[in-house]
């Protein structure tokens, strides 16, 4: 379980933030984690409370989590595609393409915005 891991360099990340910017309560912080990401969601927000012990600024922090749909490209046909598209035909759903594809979108896992005063 890598989550722990995300999450304290969430926080660390928002606290530097914090400190460049003179903020005093962090809000809520929105991450964007890929359909595909290793990253399960339930767990970032299990782990999320031994971030908040870090600093006081996370006292009253909700953690939002956005997930962004994984998308592929067809480099035979340049067609792009959906996960659910992908596993329906096993391919790509235009021409058939199995190996020349490239994953565009899904595995992201990043900070998409924090809302502090
Ligand atoms: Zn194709």
């Amino acid at each position: 379980m890598h989550e722990l891991g995300i999450v304290f360099s969430v926080a660390d990340k928002v606290l530097e933030i914090a400190r460049d910017n003179d903020l005093t309560e962090i809000v809520a912080i929105t991450m964007q984690i890929g359909e595909i990401s290793s990253v399960i969601p339930d767990y970032l927000k299990k782990c999320f409370p031994a971030a908040v012990e870090r600093s006081p600024l996370f006292a009253h922090t909700e953690l939002k989590i956005e997930i962004l749909p994984a998308r592929y490209l067809c480099h035979s046909c340049g067609e792009s595609f959906s996960l659910e598209q992908f596993k329906e035909s096993g391919g790509c759903p235009a021409c058939g393409e199995q190996d020349f594809l490239e994953l565009l979108t899904g595995r992201e896992c990043f900070i998409k915005n924090i809302e502090a005063y």
